[in-house]
């Protein structure tokens, strides 16, 4: 599928636009048959994708955490959860928390997540392909399939499925 992360790039710099476009134009309405095509998809993609070889959303993406993230992350490593918040996080525009840089703090020189077992709950869902209402999900999975080779698959060929469906 994508030799590496710079064909994922090439390829995605050449079609956001227009995955972005095919991803707003969803219905919002949940469809027995998108919903199974899409988890077979998600699988297809796991087998496809290494992600370990890539590590690009831990890369240039901040993950958001809730309050139990921010405790059991901060214990942890030994901070108190504010000391863990003015050391390391922020927060978006929409008020969500998240890091302040990227790439992660935790991310090892092998790609590696060093506290994989008590990573934020946004880290173990991320890219959020599994999920069942993924077409509704629109400005997450316009965003997500920008940077996520599992999404950008599951998007690709969603669409080139509904087109040949006409
Ligand atoms: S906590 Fe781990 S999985 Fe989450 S962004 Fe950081 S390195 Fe990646
Ligand atoms: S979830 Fe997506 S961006 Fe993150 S490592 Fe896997 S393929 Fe790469």
């Amino acid at each position: 599928m994508y030799q590496s992360l710079q064909a994922f790039k090439r390829e995605i710099k050449i079609n956001a636009k227009e995955y972005i476009r095919f991803l707003h134009g969803l219905p919002n309405r949940k469809s027995k048959g998108i919903a199974s095509t899409i988890y077979s998809l998600h699988q297809e993609a796991y087998k496809k994708i290494d992600c370990g070889q890539c590590a690009n959303c831990c890369k240039v993406m901040r993950p958001t955490y809730n309050r139990a993230d921010i405790d059991r992350i901060a214990k942890h490593v030994g901070m108190t959860s504010q000391e863990y918040c003015d050391k390391y996080l922020g927060q978006d525009p929409t008020r969500d928390i998240m890091n302040r840089k990227s790439p992660c703090h935790f991310l090892d020189k092998n790609n590696r997540c060093t506290i994989y077992e008590i990573r934020p709950l946004s880290c173990r869902r991320f890219p959020n392909t599994q999920r069942k209402d993924f077409i509704s999900c629109k400005s997450l999975n316009s965003l997500n399939v920008q940077y996520c080779p599992i999404t950008y698959h599951v998007v690709k060929n969603l669409k080139r499925k509904l087109d040949d469906e006409g």
